[in-house]
Parts: structure tokens; C-alpha cells; sequence
């Protein structure tokens, strides 16, 4: 199975985002009640695989209707900040 592409990050201050495209190799999502991105984070210098788009490593909603055995099915996810957090806007519940 292939992990699920972030399509569309649009947290510009995370380490990992330039020009609204994430660039961690797989990110994790999900606290078990709230679908944020865990791998969120800021730091002074970018990081991540500018060469690559980042991938849904694994996540932790088990209330989304594209998570099978914890990981995610989807096509593709889009990230956007709501409060303050990175939040996976694709979930959806069952
Ligand atoms: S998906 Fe997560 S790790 Fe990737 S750029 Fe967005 S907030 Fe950062
Ligand atoms: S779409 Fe659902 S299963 Fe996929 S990362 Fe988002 S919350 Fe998790």
C-alpha cells in the first residue's frame, strides 16, 4: 500500500513546508481525538526532502472513514492550521 499523499499543507510556519507543499517523508496525524498533524513543528531553518512531496506515515484516527487498521486510505490530504494546531482537513467521521 501506498502512503497517502499530503496534497496541500497550507502551515507555512511548519519546519517542514515551503510554498504550501509538505516535505517530511511521512508524517503522523492524530491524537486519538483530534486529527492534527503531529509532526508539526517550527524551528528557525526548513527541513524535511525539498525534492519530495510528503506522505502520511501513519494516523491515529480510527473515526475517520479513510483510516483502515490506523492508517490512512486516503487519496490525498489537505493540512490547514485551525487554532493552534495543524489540522488534517480530509477527516471525516463514520
Ligand atoms: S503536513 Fe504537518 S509536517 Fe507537513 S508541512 Fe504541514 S504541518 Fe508540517
Ligand atoms: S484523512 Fe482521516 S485517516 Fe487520513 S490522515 Fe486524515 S484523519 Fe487520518
Amino acid at each position: 500500500m501506498d502512503m497517502p499523499q499530503v496534497s496541500v499543507c497550507e502551515v507555512a510556519e511548519c519546519a517542514y513546508n515551503e510554498d504550501s507543499a509538505c516535505h517530511a517523508l511521512a508524517i503522523t496525524v492524530g491524537d486519538a481525538t483530534r486529527a492534527q498533524c503531529d509532526t508539526y513543528f517550527v524551528h528557525p531553518t526548513k527541513g524535511g526532502d525539498a525534492s519530495a512531496l510528503g506522505r502520511v506515515g501513519a494516523c491515529k484516527m480510527s473515526g475517520c472513514m479513510h483510516n483502515v487498521g490506523l492508517e490512512c486510505q486516503a487519496p490525498g490530504i489537505t493540512v490547514a492550521a485551525l487554532q493552534d494546531a495543524a489540522d488534517c482537513l480530509t477527516f471525516t467521521a463514520r
